[in-house]
């Protein structure tokens, strides 16, 4: 009889080509997509002579680049030229290559992290590598997912295979049920609050527990996502009938006897009963509330209806140290109760939190009342935007003084020019705030789409539930 194994490592043992010292692997990726970045990776293929060894199992799509303003005129409509020539450059590899290529005007173009969940392209028990640090959310769907730099995403393009370091695995359980307003960017900051940037390097994060288990797909994919603000190497949800019914018909799932195939194997995937992980984390699901940070680190994130910790008070030199420089960067003082934050603008989208969902629980709070600060919505994929204005939302944003946006990476990291103003402090649904990530001297709250919208409805932070009743 076989020792019972988590889910990480039936994946993973599936994976090993070969093995190199004691925690060292060769292993296969299964899948793999690009962006405009990965354009140092393709330079190296190019001065080596080398090919995509697997076109079929790469894609690309332009997203970090792209322009979610004027998107009418496609690329004609981006002034920039260096921004126009990102955009170009991955349309150019990928047309070389053979890569399917989701460009700036392509009907299903979007962010990396959305557009492989919503293609069906990320599958349980897969493999799947890209060169951006929150390739975790695809780990959602029950596969490894990771992300990586530009020499292994040209290891990747050239071999399809990968040396990695065997990570340790985590089980996070959030038990309970969810009260109303709070969603998986909450349960996820928490969980990044509880234990720290760094608590889980080295570690491949399983999430489950009842709380868990009751999140849609989108959901999870948010919580996932921000598995690395933990330092996870990725994080994943076991695949249930949840992830199977979100799967079912997408353009890449398997079809037919593929399917019944696929689903016999998906579910020998989730951990046995007795697996063994080398860290347990568990956290009260029904006691959480609505969440935001207040810091400029992901960990420095505390319930709504609390206070700005004071510094003075932390054990840790380096984290009071830290808090000390983010209270100073944030503006902020220690003790005042953070319903007292005003914010000047609001921001809805990414990655994490630019999802249907995610819109659809903006719109619930914007329906009927108006913005008092300037904000965008910037759907994760062009599909989402789609199906958002056959919903009529975009007319709730648009009502409510909000810009209705094209998609892309936007207002994440700002590379696109979607910036917030130095000194401004923004609400926004995105997930890192970085001194400067949002623009130089920018201030990020990182929350939940409802938070995002509730605070630009009363132009402070505020908890989404008094809006709700
Ligand atoms: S939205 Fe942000 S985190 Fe997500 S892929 Fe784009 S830049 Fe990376």
């Amino acid at each position: 009889m076989t020792a019972p194994h988590t889910m990480f490592e039936k994946i993973w043992e599936r994976h090993v080509i070969l093995t190199r010292g004691e925690s060292e692997a060769l292993i296969y990726i299964d899948r793999n997509i690009v962006h405009e970045g990965s354009f140092h990776a393709f330079g190296q293929l190019a001065r080596e002579g080398r090919k995509v060894r697997r076109p079929r199992q790469t894609i690309a799509t332009a997203d970090h680049y792209v322009p979610t303003a004027g998107r009418g005129q496609g690329l004609a409509g981006v002034s920039d030229p260096e921004v126009r020539g990102m955009i170009e450059l991955l349309e150019k590899n990928a047309a070389e290559h053979g890569l399917l290529h989701l460009g700036i005007d392509d009907p299903r173009q979007g962010i990396v992290h959305v557009v492989g969940p919503e293609l069906g392209f990320t599958q349980p028990g897969l493999t799947l590598a890209c060169g951006d640090s929150h390739t975790s959310t695809h780990g959602a769907l029950g596969a490894f997912a990771f992300g990586i730099g530009a020499s292994q995403l040209k290891q990747v393009l050239a071999t399809q295979c990968l040396w990695q370091k065997k990570p340790r695995t985590l089980r996070a359980t959030v038990d309970g049920t969810l009260g109303p307003g709070v969603g998986g960017k909450d349960v996820i900051l928490a969980i990044v609050a509880e234990i720290g940037t760094a608590g889980a390097t080295g570690h491949v994060v399983e999430y489950g527990g009842a709380a868990i288990r009751a999140l849609s797909i989108d959901g999870r994919l948010t919580v996932c996502n921000m598995s690395i603000e933990a330092g996870a190497r990725a994080g994943m949800v076991a695949p249930d009938d949840t992830t199977y019914a979100y799967l079912a018909g997408r353009e890449y799932s398997p079809k037919g006897q593929d399917w019944d195939l696929a689903l016999d194997h998906w579910r020998t995937l989730p951990s046995d009963d007795g697996a063994r992980f080398d860290r347990e984390v568990r956290l009260d699901g029904s006691r959480l509330a609505p969440m935001l940070t207040w810091g400029t680190s992901p960990e420095e994130a505390a319930a709504v209806d609390t206070r700005v910790p004071d510094p003075a008070r932390m054990a840790d030199p380096g984290k009071r140290a830290h808090a000390e420089q983010a209270l100073s960067y944030m503006d902020l003082k220690p003790g005042m109760p953070l319903t007292e934050i005003r914010v000047d603008r609001a921001f809805i989208g990414t990655c994490t939190n630019g999802r249907i969902e995610d819109l659809r629980a903006a719109a619930a709070v914007l329906r009927g009342r108006k913005a008092v600060v300037a904000g965008w919505v910037s759907p994760g994929s062009t599909p989402i935007k789609r199906q958002a204005e056959a919903e009529g939302l975009d007319r709730i944003f648009r009502d409510a003084g909000l810009e209705w946006r094209g998609s892309g990476c936007s207002g994440c990291a700002a590379m696109n020019g979607d910036s917030v103003p130095a000194g401004m402090r923004c609400a926004s649904t995105s997930n890192r705030n970085f001194e400067g990530r949002q623009g130089k001297g920018a201030r990020t709250h990182l929350m939940s789409p409802a938070m995002v919208a509730a605070a630009a409805v009363t132009g402070k932070i505020t908890d989404v539930r008094m809006l709700l009743r």
